[in-house]
C-alpha cells in the first residue's frame, strides 16, 4: 500500500454534516468519494433493479439489506479512482458491514486509515434535517443556517431545491432510530481497532474541517515516522 494511501470514513447519524465535511475533505486530497446513499438514490431514478429493490427501504427510513449495500460499495472501492484512496459516507452502517469492509481490505492488502465520527445531538439533527434542502444534481443547502442566494433555487446550476422523501419529519426519526441501533455500535467497534476519531458536529462546518485536518496531518505524520 502506497505510505500516503488515505482510507477514510465518515460516520455519524444523518444530518451530522458528513457530506459538507466530505465536499471539503475531496478538494484537500484526491480521494474517490463512494457514498452509498447517493449510490441508492441514483440507481432509484434510474429505475435499476438495484434502486428498485432499495426504494421501500429507503422510503420508510429503513437500511437497505447487508448484501445489497456490502455488494456495491465493495466494488466501487476497488475501481480505478479509488486505488490512492476513498472516502466512505453512509458505509458502514451494521457490524457486518464493517465486518466485510475489514475482509476484503484484508484481501486487498490495504487497511483504513481513519474513522472520523462527526457527533451530534439527536434534537440538533431534527433542527437540522427538517431544513435541508438538495438540488437535482445533489448539492446541499439549509433553509437557515445554509440558504441559497435565491430562495429555492441551487446557486450553483440554478434547478429548483427540493426536500429529500426521507428528510421529512417521521423518516428522519426513524432513521435516527436506526442509526443508535444498527450503527452506532461501530462507534465501539473501531475504537476497540484504533481508528476511530471523534469530533463535535456541532460546532460549524469550518470549525470541523480544520479539526479534521488537523487530525490527518498527525496521522499522516505518524505514518512517516
Ligand atoms: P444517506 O444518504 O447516507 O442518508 O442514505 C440514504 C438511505 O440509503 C438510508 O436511509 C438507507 O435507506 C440507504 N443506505 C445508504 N447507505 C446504506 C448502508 N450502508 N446500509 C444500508 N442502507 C443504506
Amino acid at each position: 500500500m502506497s505510505p500516503l494511501e488515505l482510507n477514510l470514513i465518515l460516520l455519524g447519524p444523518p444530518g451530522a454534516g458528513k457530506g459538507t465535511q466530505a465536499e471539503r475533505l475531496r478538494e484537500d486530497f484526491p480521494l474517490a468519494y463512494v457514498a452509498t446513499g447517493d449510490m441508492l438514490r441514483e440507481a432509484r431514478n434510474q429505475g435499476t433493479e438495484l434502486g428498485l429493490k432499495a426504494q421501500e427501504f429507503m422510503d420508510r427510513g429503513d437500511l437497505v439489506p447487508d448484501e445489497v449495500v456490502i455488494g456495491i460499495a465493495l466494488e466501487r472501492i476497488q475501481a480505478d479512482d479509488a486505488r490512492d484512496g476513498f472516502l466512505l459516507d453512509g458505509f458502514p452502517r451494521t457490524v457486518p458491514q464493517a465486518d466485510a469492509l475489514d475482509a476484503a481490505m484484508a484481501d486487498l492488502g490495504r487497511r483504513i486509515t481513519a474513522v472520523l465520527l462527526v457527533d451530534v445531538a439527536d434534537e440538533e439533527i431534527v433542527r437540522r434535517i427538517s431544513g435541508r434542502r438538495v438540488s437535482k444534481a445533489g448539492r446541499t443547502y439549509h433553509v437557515d443556517y445554509d440558504p441559497p442566494k435565491h430562495a429555492g433555487r441551487c446557486d450553483v446550476d440554478g434547478t429548483q431545491l427540493v426536500q429529500r422523501e426521507d428528510d421529512k419529519p417521521d423518516v428522519v426519526l426513524a432513521r435516527l432510530r436506526k442509526y443508535h441501533e444498527a450503527t452506532s455500535p461501530l462507534i465501539d467497534y473501531y475504537e476497540r481497532q484504533g481508528l476511530l476519531r471523534r469530533f463535535d458536529g456541532s460546532r460549524s462546518p469550518v470549525e470541523v474541517h480544520d479539526h479534521i485536518r488537523a487530525t490527518l496531518a498527525t496521522l499522516r505524520l505518524e505514518d512517516e515516522l
